[in-house]
Parts: structure tokens; sequence; C-alpha cells
């Protein structure tokens, strides 16, 4: 008994020296003993406690389990296991236990005396374990909701992670993807260079960078992707593993090479010596090519300092003429070309033709072209001259001539020679059309050199245009001239140069309406403005002429056209006669049916 009560002390002492909980149950699983450090960690009271004791310290989601496991163990007389949660009076925090119990059987008749068991602390075990699979889970998480490709090799390069999107992208299978099979999805010309860069990493444990192209496996098409590799070391320093990206760089790849091949375009076309390209922000040139400098004389150096403005290199006088550019600039985006002026860096006058854009997105930029206008101004100004020249050198003899016919013509009337008078009033005539041609000749030339004069005089407005239409209407067979409305107004202006106006207006109107019968003109007035229109039934304008026909030579009609003679000076004079009286002239058209010509005056002179 001494014995036995000896080895039963000796054996309480090794249960209570163990780090485990340890307990003792009869064959009904019933628990009689409880080892110190069970009693100590659940504060069990000291003395006899009950069976099911232990089990108020168990984590409520723990009991059935572990009851079932329990219950399952006495009934099948097996071995009890199971991982449950006890309740720690300490730190008020339940751990994690392993919890054994094994049968102690009788050695003859093997039933079950008891049983034995203990519950082994696996916390620690238990939270790396946890934290392991956050950590997994947080990695398999990131993996595949970035947008790159994600992979894992061996230290030796073999494949054996990817992320979802390297398999959707390359679309092969686990066992197609495991080990090299991505390297057949490569670009053939970057096969060789890539396989390289990574042996070469390999060996020396260097991470890498390399750009290549994959093939798309749903569209077979290659895209460009930018890998980056890192390996991964043990505490030793050895390297486990490496990880890798690959991120699409295909439409960055594809918008450097847009933005790249824009700038040469454009790079190219400020390079090239043909045209002036210069770049204005606001009123500032912020850039100018070799070509504008060239024209204009200025450097670069005086560009780049940002001092040179677009009011130093426009005249003055053309300012005005630039403010409207600017106004139409604002509006359409832009000005078609038109004739200027720039001052350049040496004072000289250069003639030039101009026009721009404005930037889409940087409204107050603008990129202007300029052309070097002069070799064409050069030549207009020979052409003004040689027409000067000329309109002068006929008018000389024709004086005379018109001198002689005169003098004949009253000879021929005094001897009535049979037959002379018809040719006399057919040379008398020709001699008039010349007059009138050399007359607007000359009247251009003047208007060109802006030595068109006129004399300021007042008279009667419907007085003049009578006059007029009587004299037309004596000469025409075809056309009645109608006059509606009187003004009863004087005008104050050059009667010659004013009646020249109706007379080409009225004869244009003839001319141009060989079909029709009459030519009107009707006069009226309003609180501020004379009208006075004139209106034919002929052969029209295209709207797109109706501008056109007021400058130097222009003419409407077609060279096939035959029957219409003249020379395209006739509204040119009468716009710039209009003008220099502070007047408008306006057409309306209808192609077939006539147009009608409107003049207007300021009602200034007294009535
Ligand atoms: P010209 O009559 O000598 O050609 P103008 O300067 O008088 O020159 O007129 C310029 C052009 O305008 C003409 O060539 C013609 O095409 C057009 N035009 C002028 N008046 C009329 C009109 N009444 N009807 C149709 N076209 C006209």
């Amino acid at each position: 008994m001494g014995n036995s009560k000896h080895s039963e002390d000796e054996f309480r002492a090794l249960v209570d020296a163990m780090p485990q909980f340890v307990w003792i149950g009869g064959p009904d699983g019933n628990i009689e003993y409880y080892n110190q450090r069970w009693r100590d960690y659940a504060r069990l009271p000291t003395g006899r406690l009950n069976g099911d004791e232990w089990s108020r310290g168990l984590h409520p989601d723990d009991m059935p389990k572990a009851m079932e496991a329990w219950q399952t163990a006495i009934q099948t007389e097996t071995l009890y296991k199971t991982e449950l949660r006890l309740y720690d009076d300490v730190t008020g925090a339940y751990r994690w236990f392993l919890a054994r119990g094994a049968p102690y059987r009788d050695a003859r008749q093997g039933t079950i005396i008891k049983w034995i068991g203990t519950l082994t602390d696996i916390n620690e075990q238990k939270q790396v374990e946890q934290n392991l699979k956050a950590s997994q889970e947080k990695f398999r998480v990131l993996a595949e909701a970035v947008p790159q490709m994600i992979w894992a090799t061996q230290p030796d390069g073999y494949l054996d992670y990817w992320n979802q999107r390297y398999a959707d992208y390359l679309q092969l299978s686990p066992e197609e993807l495991q080990g090299y099979g991505w390297r057949l999805c490569l670009h053939p010309d970057d096969r060789a260079s890539v396989v390289a860069i990574r042996t070469r990493s390999l060996e020396t444990g260097d991470p890498y960078e390399v750009a290549y192209r994959l093939r798309d496996g749903r569209t077979g098409a290659y895209r460009r992707f930018l890998a980056r590799a890192l390996p991964v070391r043990d505490d030793a320093g050895q390297i486990i593993a490496w990880f890798g990206t690959c991120t699409d760089i295909e439409e960055q790849k594809r918008i450097e090479d847009a933005l790249r091949q824009s700038q040469e375009r454009a790079q190219a076309l400020m390079d090239s010596a043909i045209i002036g390209i210069m770049i204005v922000d606001g009123e500032t040139l912020v850039e100018a090519n070799r070509a504008f400098l060239q024209m204009t004389g200025y450097s670069q150096e005086e560009v780049q300092s940002g001092l040179l403005k677009m009011s130093t290199l426009i005249p003055p006088e053309y300012a005005p003429h630039e403010q409207e550019v600017l106004e139409e600039l604002t509006v359409s985006r832009q000005v078609k070309p038109y004739e200027t002026v720039y001052i350049c860096k040496d004072g000289r006058f250069l003639p030039i033709v101009q026009g721009g854009v404005a930037l889409p997105h940087r409204p107050s930029q603008t990129i202007g072209f300029v052309l070097d206008n002069s070799a064409r101004k050069e030549l207009e100004q020979r052409k003004d001259d040689f027409l000067s020249m000329a309109s002068h050198e006929l008018k000389t003899p024709l004086t005379s001539l018109k001198l002689q016919t005169q003098l004949l013509g009253r000879q021929l009337a005094k001897q009535e020679v049979t037959g002379s008078v018809t040719a006399f009033a057919r040379m008398d005539r020709q001699v008039k059309h010349l007059e009138r041609l050399i007359g607007e000749l000359l009247d251009v030339s003047r208007i060109q050199a802006g030595k068109l004069e006129f004399v300021q005089e007042t008279f009667e407005l419907d007085e003049l245009l009578s006059d007029i239409a009587e004299t037309l209407q004596q000469i025409s067979t075809t056309h009645t001239i109608v006059v509606r409305g009187a003004v009863h107004t004087f005008l104050s202006g050059d009667r010659d140069r004013l009646g020249q106006v109706f007379t080409n207006l009225i004869g244009n109107a003839i001319k141009y309406s060989p079909q029709a019968s009459t030519v009107e003109v009707e006069v009226g007035v309003c609180a501020e403005e004379i009208t006075v229109s004139i209106r034919d039934h002929g052969i029209g304008i295209p709207r797109e002429q109706r501008e056109k026909i007021f400058e130097r030579f222009y003419r409407a009609v077609t060279p096939d056209q035959k029957g219409f003679p003249g020379f395209g000076m006739g509204l040119y004079i009468v716009a710039e006669i209009v003008r220099q009286h502070n007047g408008t002239i306006t057409v309306e058209s209808e192609v077939g049916h006539g147009s009608t010509f409107v003049v207007t005056f300021p009602k200034s002179a007294k009535t």
C-alpha cells in the first residue's frame, strides 16, 4: 500500500509537472481527476469535482463538436481526439487545445477501466496557422485583383504558380503552363533575348526587367508587356522562388508610338523651309521656324525671349483688320489665308499671305502659316505700272483722234457726201467705245494708286437719274428703262462720278439681260438713307460670285458665254466711287431670273 501510495504520489507529481492538462475518467467517461495545471488554468475549486465541471470553460461554439467526439469515442471505445477552445481566466480569452483521450483496459478481460486524456495547448500553433492562412488568402485576392499577370517559379525557373489573368491571357491549361510552356507564347523575335536575360538572372540572382511581346491566346495577336521578376530568399539567403509580374504596356506603347510619329510629323513640318510657321500665345510669339525667321530677319533667341509681339510685326494701319482676323479666329477656330504686311527686323515691309488655326485645347494659342508674298506683289505692281502706262499712252493719241474725228465730222456734214454720215457715225461710236475703255483703265490705275479724284458739288439725284436714263434709252433699241420714285433730294458729291455709277449699273443691266425688255430703276428715301436699286430680268449671278464681281478684273461670265463683252472693271470702279461717297452697294440675284443692285447713300445733304 505504502508502495502504491508512493507510486501514486510520484504519478501525481509527474502529471502536475507536465505542460499538458491531464485527466482521468471512469469507463462511462465521467471525469474523476483533473491535474493541478488544469485546475489552476480553469480555476476549478479544490476537492471533488463533477465529471463535466471542465466543460464550463469550453467555448460554446466548440461544445457540440467536442461532445459528439467524446460520445463517439466512449460508444465505439476508440481514441478521442478533437480541437477545442478553453477559457483562460487569467487573460480572459479562449485558447486552443488539442484534446486527446485513450481508453485504459483491463489486461485480462479487455474491458475499459478508465479513460486517460490530455489537453495540449496549441494556441500559438493555431495562431501561426491562421495567420498563414490569412496571408495566403490576402496574397491570393491581391494576385487576382491586380491588373497584371502574376507568376512564380522555382529557383530553376520552373513555373509553378500563376494568377487567373495569366492563364486567361495565354489560354493555356495548367498542364501546358506548368514549367516552361509560356515561352512558346513569346514572339519568335523576342524568344532568344528573353531566355538569355532570364537565364543570366537565374544564375546571378539579380532581379530583372524586360519588355517582350506575348501572344494573346484569344485573338492570336501579340501585345507588349513589361516583365519584372524578383528572387525570394530564405533566412540563409538561398533563393527559394522567383516572383514576377507582366504588365500590359501595349496601349502605352501605342500612344507613345503615335505621339512620336505625330511629333516627327510636326517637326518635319516646322523644319521645312517651305512655309513660315509660328505659334502665337495671345499676342506673343512663342515659337517660330527657320523659314519664318529667315523671312522676317528675327532670331530664335528674340522669339524665345517672349518679347516679340504681333503688334511689332503688323504695321499699325493693318491693326483694325488684324482685330477682325482675331474675331474670326475666335468664332470659327481658323482664319483663311489673307494678304497683309509684316515689318521685318530691319524695318523693311514684307508683303505676306498668312492664315492660322487655333489649337483646340489651348484657345489662346494659334499656329500661324506665313508665305512670302513679295514676288506676287511685285508682279502685280509691274502689271499695274504697265496698265497705268499703257492707258496713259493710249489716251494721248485717242484724244487727238477724237479731235480730228470731230473736225472731220463737221466738214463732212457741210459737204453732204452720200454715205459718209453713216460711216462717220460708226467711227464716232468706236472712238467713244475706245474712250470709255481707256477711261476705265485709267480709273482702275488711279484707284490702285489711290489717285482717283472727286469734286465736291451739290446736285439733284432725281435729275441725274432721269438724265442718265434718257441718254441710255436713246442708245438702247432693246430695253425700256423705267424710273420709279423720286427723292427730291440734293446729294453732295461728284455728279459725274456718280453718273458713271448709274450708267454702269444700267448698262450692265441691259447687257446681262438680252432676253428681257425692261430695266427698272427705283429710287427711295427713308429717315437716314437714300436707296437706288437697278433691277434687271437677265441671267443673274451665282451666289458664290456675288462678292467677287466687285473685284478688279473679275468676270462672272464664263468664256463660252459669248455676247457679254467686258473686262471686269466697271463694278470695281463703281464700288470705289460709292465707297468714297460713304455709300454701300449690294446685289441680290436669282440665276436665270435677274439681279438687283442696290446702292445706298447716307442722307446727309439738304432737301
Ligand atoms: P464687265 O461687265 O465689263 O465684265 P463689271 O465689273 O461691270 O465688268 O461686272 C463684273 C461681272 O459681274 C460681269 O462680268 C458679270 O459677270 C457680272 N455682272 C455685272 N452686272 C451683272 C448683271 N446685271 N447681271 C448679271 N451679271 C452681272
